[in-house]
């Protein structure tokens, strides 16, 4: 039994739950300055990224892994390990997350993977992709702050995210895109009623953009996720990691492949997995970490196969828009931690994600998203070029719906027979 000490030294318990739970400061990534908790993202110091730092919950693993079995099915049973209140449960959200950890034997089969395979399908999230995780977090801290305004620059799906939070949160949003995506997403992206605002120009220029309005007083009382709340944001990541373990039976994979845009999901989920480890709630084993770009958007692929640390910007030219970020924010860490962990990052052709898109679909009944071709398509050629094993445990992500980039593989997807409704005409169809 705990014995209650009294000690005079410590502050009284404020009379509120913290309003972060048991995050405490944004520290930098680069040089470790730690500042309060607020709505700013780069260390004065050295201008590097600033993350949000923890004092985790210590103790008994077994009694926080019963505690977040006991928790709501969704990103919020993790509640104690990521920078939100207590009673964010009670709040209106979109309460994403908890999607399904698909067992994947077919595409195993078909992929030569004999230790195991699961595809974490991301596809499931109310708006359908991913991004729900990341804003959820942000728009958390969008509340605290008091903002009124909720914005992102967005290679698409996220823009749809923050349109459809802000909507049931009841903030104003006004959210920004290249004006050239596909359909589904900008009719995401505009249905919930928010601005949506096209730019001329691809996601860099609509990421400067964003940057200038942050620093303009136009942009005061605004929260742009993936800018000033982007420490928040990134936090939302790392329930994929927690996820992935808890259903597993709170085990580490071997591996997961990962999609590469800004590099902040992979970033994070590593994040997540080290915590999972700190937190004794898995045992700890090597694992490793595997990026996807698309070639015609692959600057991390690039330097890692150069062997270069720095990220050299491109000019994105493919077919999934999601992933095409030319100057990724994170992509140096991404190439520490792919080195670190004994993973890679592989790219691979519009051709291939969309072999990849139809492979997934045709063995596990799963749609992704071109986002997810990439990702299945780059397994496939690790597996093929002998970079991943496996023999191992792998996992790899779908993040998002493919209703959303139809476009993709309607010219090669359609009806196999158009006929008179006669039984005569499908047997000269040959289909009978
Ligand atoms: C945004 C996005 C990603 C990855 O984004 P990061 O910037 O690397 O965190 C992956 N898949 C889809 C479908 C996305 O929309
Ligand atoms: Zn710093």
């Amino acid at each position: 039994m705990a014995v209650q000490t009294i000690d005079n030294t410590t502050e009284a318990t404020p009379d509120t739950e913290p309003a972060f739970g048991p995050a405490v400061a944004l520290s930098c990534r680069e040089c470790g300055e730690r500042v309060p908790l607020g709505p700013v993202f780069a260390c004065q110091e050295c201008f590097g990224p600033l993350e949000v730092a923890y004092d985790l919950p210590t103790g008994d693993p077994e009694a926080l892994r019963k505690q977040i079995e006991s928790g709501p099915a969704n990103i919020w049973r993790y509640a104690p390990l990521l920078p939100v209140p207590a009673d964010v449960v009670d709040k209106p959200n979109l309460n994403p997350g908890w999607t399904k950890l698909v067992k994947a034997d077919n595409l195993a089969r078909e992929l030569g993977v004999t230790g195991g395979l699961h595809v974490k399908d991301d596809s499931g999230n109310p708006t359908h992709s991913f991004k729900d995780r990341v804003v959820a977090i942000a728009l958390e801290a969008a509340r605290t702050f008091g903002l009124k305004t909720l914005s992102c620059s967005s290679t698409g799906n996220l823009a749809g995210a923050v349109g459809a939070a802000a909507a049931r949160a009841g903030f104003r949003s006004c959210v920004f895109i290249p004006h050239d995506l596909e359909a589904g997403k900008v009719v995401m992206a505009a249905v919930y009623g928010g601005e949506l605002v096209g730019i001329e120009g691809n996601y860099d220029d609509v990421n400067r953009f964003c940057s200038e309005l942050i620093g303009d007083p136009i942009g005061e009382d605004w929260g742009f996720v993936n800018v000033n709340l982007r420490p928040y944001y990134g936090e939302g990541s790392k329930t994929l990691a927690y996820e992935i373990c808890e259903q597993l039976g709170w085990r580490l994979p071997d591996q997961i492949v990962i999609p590469i845009a800004s590099g902040s999901q992979l970033t994070k989920i590593d994040k997540g997995l080290q915590e999972l480890i700190k937190l004794g709630l898995v045992e700890e084993k090597p694992y490793k970490i595997y990026g996807a770009q698309a070639e015609g958007c692959s600057p991390v692929s690039a330097a890692f196969k150069a062997g270069h640390d720095v990220v050299r910007p491109v000019k994105p030219d493919t077919i999934a828009k999601s992933l095409a970020i030319g100057n990724p924010a994170d992509g140096p860490y991404v190439l520490d931690i792919a080195r670190r962990t004994g993973g890679a990052v592989e790219d691979v052709t519009d051709e291939q994600c969309v072999a990849a898109i139809k492979l997934l679909a045709r063995t596990e009944g799963i749609f992704a998203e071109t986002a997810g071709g990439v990702t299945v398509g780059v397994l496939k050629k690790l597996i093929e070029t002998g970079q991943l094993d496996p023999a191992l445990e792998t996992v790899v992500l779908n993040t998002g719906d493919g209703l959303k980039t139809l476009d993709a593989v309607a010219p090669t997807t359609g009806p196999t027979a158009v006929i008179r409704p006669t039984l005569a005409a499908f047997r000269e169809a040959g289909l009978a």
